[in-house]
């Protein structure tokens, strides 16, 4: 297995069409519990990332994955722009001059939600992409002790997000817009757990 530029970038590309298809869908569910842009500001900013995979070379997977971040944080307004773009950020930063596999990739991950929590604030139960992200992190490391491969790790690391996203569900939100409602954002799936899950369900198709 030798993962290079190319797989990433098919990943932000894969990732950008699922975000497309998607976006009324996580629209609609920020309509419930936020301001109804979830879907829009995920488009644009993952448009804005094709855009720039069509206009540059890039030499290294670093290199392309922190410009991916920067680029969602000047084109995504809102809450998301900055948590993903610094996650794309800080994923890539960590796979700089390292050989890309299962392990690696892992630590990458883990990095690159270590911004989402500088950022964000967030703890697991808070009704947030974080819900996704933490059980989908160790999902991924387990499967790596078990001796999955990249793509194993994955797969199993989308699997356990779906499943935290759907236990957002009847929490109560306590970051983010949701919060606002208090109570009333129980009953309803948080639009951001729902990204993260999609993110890497793209990331489970195109990478290993
Ligand atoms: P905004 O709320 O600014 O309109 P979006 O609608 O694009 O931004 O994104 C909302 C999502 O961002 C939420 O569903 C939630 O998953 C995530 N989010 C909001 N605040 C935080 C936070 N502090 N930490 C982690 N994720 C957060
Ligand atoms: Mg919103
Ligand atoms: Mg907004």
């Amino acid at each position: 297995m030798s993962m290079g530029v190319d797989d990433f970038a098919n990943w932000l590309r894969d990732l950008a069409g699922t975000l497309h298809d998607n976006a009324a869908y996580l629209t609609e569910l920020d309509s419930a519990i936020g301001d109804a842009d979830h879907g829009s500001n995920m488009d644009r900013g993952f448009q804005a990332v094709v855009a720039v995979l069509d206009e540059t070379t890039f030499e290294s997977v670093d290199e392309l994955l922190k410009k991916a971040g920067m680029t969602l944080v000047s084109k995504v307004g809102g809450a998301s722009g900055p948590l993903y773009g610094t996650f794309f950020l800080r994923f890539g930063t960590a796979l700089a001059g390292v050989e890309v596999s299962a392990a690696t990739v892992g630590e990458a991950l883990r990095a690159g939600v270590g911004g989402i929590l500088a950022r964000g604030k967030a703890e697991v139960g808070d009704k947030t992409m974080y819900d996704a992200w933490a059980p989908a992190l160790s999902a991924y490391d387990e499967a790596v002790a078990g001796g999955s491969d990249l793509r194993g790790a994955l797969v199993a690391a989308a699997e356990a997000a779906a499943k935290g996203r759907d236990e957002t569900v009847p929490l109560i939100a306590r970051k983010g817009r949701a919060s606002y409602l208090g109570e009333r954002s129980s009953g309803h799936q948080d639009p951001g757990a729902t990204s993260t899950t999609l993110l890497l369900e793209s990331a489970a198709r195109t990478l290993g």
